[in-house]
């Protein structure tokens, strides 16, 4: 047998003690009805039998060796002595031998959780029988005992628990419903809780109707009626109104259904919340403050749970972005796909380093999709609210502000201050190479970036005969194929001209007008983009114009958006500083041409296009600081006045224009002739050897001795006289000595006869 579980049972039902079981009447009548003089129950412990109620004997224990109750517990089952004084078991026995000189004895066990702990028992000081019957009567005595004992000892543990609760700020209370519900039990804490009496509650005196207030009691109402129609547990909260104060109480109900599915109970726990209530209510109206704020301040709220991926905004962050609030999805995916791809990557970093905790708030400004199509400037503020236990984000809450206009009128102010920078740019580039095309490459990526453009091209309209050609002066890199790359290699090397104005940025060449398509190939001067070509999405085309007449233009591609009129009226300025650019260097074109004219004409003889005097004297003073050798010489037309006088002065001019050919053709650079005056000439002769200067200056003199000037139908003989010196070194020489030296050695070749040439002495 497991003694050990037995005493287990024995101690768990708080047998072991002496405290009786309040069963001394049970053994009275049970005394009596068997006519014997003692009746006992008798817990047998480890080392002794403990007596839980008697009569008819004041003993109260015995030892476990000589307890008959013994014999029940180890034979688990009735035992019966009907004479001990001559039972060879028990005759020695000292509850035999002595006090209370047992004779009889019948025990029935008494058995708890399948463990027999004790027996009832009968005893008698005579020798006796019992029938069959009888132990029958006694087995159930023993059995009804057992159920006391498991009953009794629930019912303290029921005390105990009530006893608890008494003590504890939670009310218990149970309804029965029969046809409706009845408060049968509350805890008598009710009064220090709820502040109503649970005798009063009980009594019918107070109903708990009388203390809820209006909205409460409707609560608890649907609280019963819920339970009513089959829901467990249900929670609400009730506000409390007694005289002397009101509170708040969270009330958590639990029904009990019968097998048949009918109500029988309802048990509550009611506790005083009203504390939390406080708080909750104070957040609340916070909360409810805050709202309006919101609503007011024009305030988009966003509160994003990451773990579900829930963004739950308010109306005004949908009307922000043209949103049905309807029709908002509230995942992550939706919202991020209407940030503006240009300023995604930075507002997800902002986001990564907020949520990994580099910075306090996330705190940035970027773009959304409208509704409408157009980009919504955004600022937004937001801050972790909740973490999980290891310290993870879970939720972040922000608000966002609408801040388009300011972003709009800051970012044109901004825009207008870089494209003057950038005009000023251009002009002071001009100004300090005096290289338009320069001028205009280097504003080219800037052209781009203000204009948010991906393509751009500069055009200046240059005449080439009877029609004009655009000349390229900067161009974005665009090569898809060898013909483009060689039409690129062209533009590097300055040589860029479109002829095709059949097209759509023609158009803005042949109409002086904006030209503006949105939507590819839907211009009617469209003629799509050669294969290969980088597509192009939308054009602007902008004329360059002086005084109503194209000069250029300005070609912009692929804009992110549209582009309008508000973009040609905002670059207007650069157009206007480039056509001031064009006319200044169209300007300073003719100036130069003109100038040029002027000094030529200012250093030619008209009639034979030699050097005048002038000019020969300038090009002897440069000479003069360079280190040369060779030689000065004056030719003069033998008896011109006679060719004049007899040819007319006609054929004298052609005559002289003979000779000046003559003389030009023999004396190519670095030599230089001009006409010194009427029918002289004057040369300067390079050389280092005199010797060659001679021959030279000989077959000069003879050519024109040998071919006669025709003229009409006369021919013309002509002669020269040559007077020459040699220099050796025209750094150090003076060319007006020389010049004379030359002119008296030519008056000696006149002298002499004429047809010569005559050296200096
Ligand atoms: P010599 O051999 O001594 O040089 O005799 P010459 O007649 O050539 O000399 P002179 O100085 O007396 O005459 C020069 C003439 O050249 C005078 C002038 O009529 C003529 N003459 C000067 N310039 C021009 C000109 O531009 N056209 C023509 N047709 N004749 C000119
Ligand atoms: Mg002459
Ligand atoms: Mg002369």
């Amino acid at each position: 047998m497991n003694d050990q579980s037995r005493l287990k049972t024995i101690d768990d039902f708080m047998l072991n003690s002496e405290v009786p079981l309040d069963l001394d009447d049970l053994m009275l009548v049970l005394a009596e009805a068997y006519k014997v003089p003692i009746a006992l129950i008798g817990i047998v412990g480890e080392f002794s039998e403990t007596f839980k109620a008697h009569y008819g004997t004041t003993l109260s224990k015995v030892t476990r060796e000589h307890a008959f109750c013994s014999h029940v517990v180890e034979e688990r089952k009735q035992v019966v002595v009907s004479n001990a004084r001559e039972d060879p078991q028990f005759m020695h026995n000292p509850l035999v031998t002595g006090e209370p000189h047992i004779c009889f004895y019948a025990g029935t066990p008494i058995e708890i959780n399948d463990q027999v702990i004790g027996a009832v028992c009968l005893i008698d000081t005579v020798p006796r029988e019992i029938d069959a019957k009888h132990l029958e009567v006694l087995d159930r005595i023993g059995a009804l005992v057992s159920q006391h004992i498991t009953l009794s000892r629930e019912h303290e543990a029921l005390k105990r628990e009530h006893g608890l609760i008494e003590k504890s700020p939670i009310v218990l209370a149970t309804w029965r419903y029969d046809t409706s519900l009845r408060l049968v039990h509350i805890s008598r804490n009710s009064e220090s809780v709820l502040g109503i009496s649970s005798q009063d509650l009980l009594s019918g005196a107070v109903a708990l109707s009388d203390v809820l207030t209006q909205s409460a009691e409707s609560d608890f109402t649907f609280a019963m009626q819920a339970h009513m129609e089959g829901v467990e547990t249900h929670t609400c909260r009730l506000q409390i109104s007694t005289p002397t104060r009101t509170i708040w109480v969270s009330m958590i109900s639990t029904a009990n259904f019968r097998e048949d599915g009918m109500l029988y109970s309802v048990q509550a726990f009611l506790f005083d919340t009203s504390d939390q209530k406080y708080v909750e209510d104070k957040l609340n109206k916070t909360n409810q403050r805050m709202r309006l704020l919101l609503e007011a301040s024009e305030l988009g709220t966003w509160d994003w749970n990451l773990v579900a991926d829930i963004n739950q905004v308010n109306k005004r962050w949908c009307d922000i972005v043209g949103l049905e609030y309807e029709y908002y999805d509230s995942s992550s995916r939706f919202f991020r796909q209407l940030i503006h791809p240009a300023d995604y990557v930075q507002v997800e970093k902002q986001l990564n380093m907020h949520l990994t905790g580099s910075i306090k708030v996330f705190n940035t400004t970027f773009r959304m999709k409208h509704a409408d199509g157009s980009w919504v400037w955004i600022e937004s503020y937001g801050k972790i609210v909740e973490t999980d236990a290891q310290g993870k984000p879970v939720r972040i809450a922000g608000i966002h502000r609408d801040i388009t206009q300011r972003m709009e009128s800051e970012l044109h102010e901004r825009k207008k201050t870089q494209l003057l920078q950038f005009i000023n740019k251009t002009r002071a580039s001009y100004l300090q190479n005096n290289d338009l095309t320069m001028a205009c490459q280097s504003v080219l990526p800037e052209l781009i970036d203000i204009s948010d453009s991906q393509f751009a091209f500069i055009g200046q309209m240059k005449k080439e005969g009877d029609s004009s050609r655009l000349f390229i002066h900067a161009i974005s890199e665009i090569v898809w194929d060898s013909s483009s790359f060689s039409q690129y290699a062209e533009y590097k090397k300055r040589n860029l001209y479109f002829t095709n104005f059949n097209n759509l940025f023609g158009t803005t060449i042949q109409t002086g007008n904006v030209t503006i398509s949105n939507v590819s190939g839907t211009h009617p001067n469209s003629k799509g983009v050669p294969p290969g070509h980088p597509r192009i999405s939308r054009f602007l085309g902008l004329p360059i114009k002086i005084k109503d007449k194209v000069v250029g233009m300005i070609g912009l591609a692929n804009k992110f958006d549209v582009y309008t009129n508000e973009d040609a009226e905002f670059l207007q300025p650069l157009l206007d500083a480039l056509a001031g650019l064009f006319y200044a260097v169209e300007l300073e074109d003719a100036r130069a041409i003109a100038e040029d004219k002027l000094r030529h004409l200012a250093m030619t003889d008209s009639l034979t296009e030699l050097y005048n005097r002038r000019a020969f004297l300038d090009e002897c003073q440069k000479l003069s600081s360079q280190h040369h050798q060779g030689c000065v010489a004056i030719v003069d037309i033998d008896d011109f006045k006679k060719v004049n006088d007899r040819y007319g002065h006609d054929a004298g001019d052609q005559a002289l224009i003979s000779v000046a050919k003559k003389i030009a053709k023999q004396n190519q650079a670095p030599n230089f002739v001009a006409r010194f005056g009427g029918e002289e000439f004057a040369i300067f002769l390079k050389s280092e050897n005199k010797g060659d200067t001679h021959t030279q200056l000989e077959a000069l003199r003879i050519a024109v001795e040998e071919e006669s000037v025709l003229y009409k139908e006369d021919i013309i003989k002509l002669s020269i006289s040559i007077g020459a010196t040699f220099v050796k070194d025209t750094f150090e020489a003076d060319f007006s000595v020389l010049l004379s030296l030359a002119d008296k050695a030519l008056y000696r070749a006149k002298e002499q006869g004429r047809n010569q040439v005559v050296w200096d002495e």
